[in-house]
């Protein structure tokens, strides 16, 4: 199964990269034997097919290219559709869709399996009534496990509401996390905010207000606060920001999450400050979550 990760095929790696060692980290960190045994799991099950290049690796996860594997497309070809899409969020997708020959692309995210990075994880998860402290707390890969769960559902609550773009989700198996893969064409992915080629100072302006509307229906709708928002964990896609990177987001519930939407608030005025936009202050986006 190994053969089918084809490290040559880079088309899909934002920048340059040495292959070499981004293949031997690659095996080494995140495609440990276990997680290549899901990966089998999804492919036989006929949820992904063509495990393709890398398209990200970051500190906690790896993101990988995939197409939809035999049963995703046989339900599109019986239905027309796919199952039971959110009224809204598929609109920007309908061109795509309607080409019956044309393959949906898969984002398959991958967790770490590796100890050194989840310390911080613990105070997200914590003060979550959803993830209810257990004994998986002391077992590494179980906290893995909750953790990609955790994104997968905060993915899977803001994807249903229908009010923000976010990739749509497709499957959880342990640490591994598949959803829809947001791309711009011949396999490149859509551009994450901070390297969107802006068209003029409107546009900034425009992405701005959006962003701060997603926030607060992020909050007041799906009852969310993204908790590491930034120009980085938003992608542009259709003309439109898509949130991704969910996996740390909290309810209003959670202590902090007053804590996490102020510094989500500060870090996106920061950057479109930066970018030399009127920015509102923050203590004034703040007062939605009072009102
Ligand atoms: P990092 O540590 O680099 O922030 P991460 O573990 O936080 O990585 P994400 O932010 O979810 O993981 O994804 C990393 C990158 O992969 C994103 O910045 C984006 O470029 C790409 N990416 C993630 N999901 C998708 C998707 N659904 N479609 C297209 N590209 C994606
Ligand atoms: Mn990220």
């Amino acid at each position: 199964f190994a053969n089918q990760i084809k490290t040559d095929e880079l088309s899909f790696t934002r920048g340059k990269t040495n292959k070499d060692k981004a293949n031997r980290a690659t095996v080494e960190n995140v495609l440990d034997p276990r997680t290549m045994r899901f990966l089998q799991a999804l492919t036989s099950r006929g949820v992904i097919s063509d495990f393709n290049g890398c398209i990200s690796t970051g500190k906690e996860a790896n993101v990988y290219h995939a197409f939809a594997g035999y049963k995703q497309n046989q339900k599109k070809d019986k239905t027309g559709e796919e199952e039971s899409p959110a009224p809204d969020s598929v609109e920007n997708n309908a061109e795509e869709e309607e080409a019956p020959e044309e393959r949906d692309e898969y984002a398959i995210k991958i967790y770490k399996t590796s100890i050194l990075v989840f310390k911080d994880r613990e105070r997200y998860v914590d003060g979550e009534f959803r993830f209810r402290k257990s004994r998986s707390q002391h077992n590494p890969r179980k906290m893995i496990k909750i953790w990609a769960e955790k994104e997968y559902r905060n993915l899977r609550r803001i994807y249903q509401s229908g009010v923000i773009p976010v990739p749509k989700p497709i499957e959880i198996k342990n640490n591994v996390l598949v959803m829809e893969f947001l791309n711009r064409g011949n396999g490149f992915a859509s551009p994450r905010l901070r390297d969107y080629p802006y068209k003029d100072r409107e546009e900034i302006s425009y992405f701005y207000y959006n962003m701060i509307a997603d926030i607060r229906l992020l909050y007041q709708i799906c009852r969310l606060v993204h908790a590491d928002l930034s120009e980085y964990n938003t992608i542009v896609h259709n003309g439109e920001l898509y949130f991704i990177d969910v996996s740390q987001s909290v309810q209003p519930e959670h202590p902090m999450s007053l804590d996490f939407l102020r510094m989500d608030i500060k870090n996106v005025n920061l950057y479109f400050a930066k970018m030399g936009i009127d920015i509102f202050p923050e203590r004034l986006i703040f007062q939605f979550t009072i009102s």
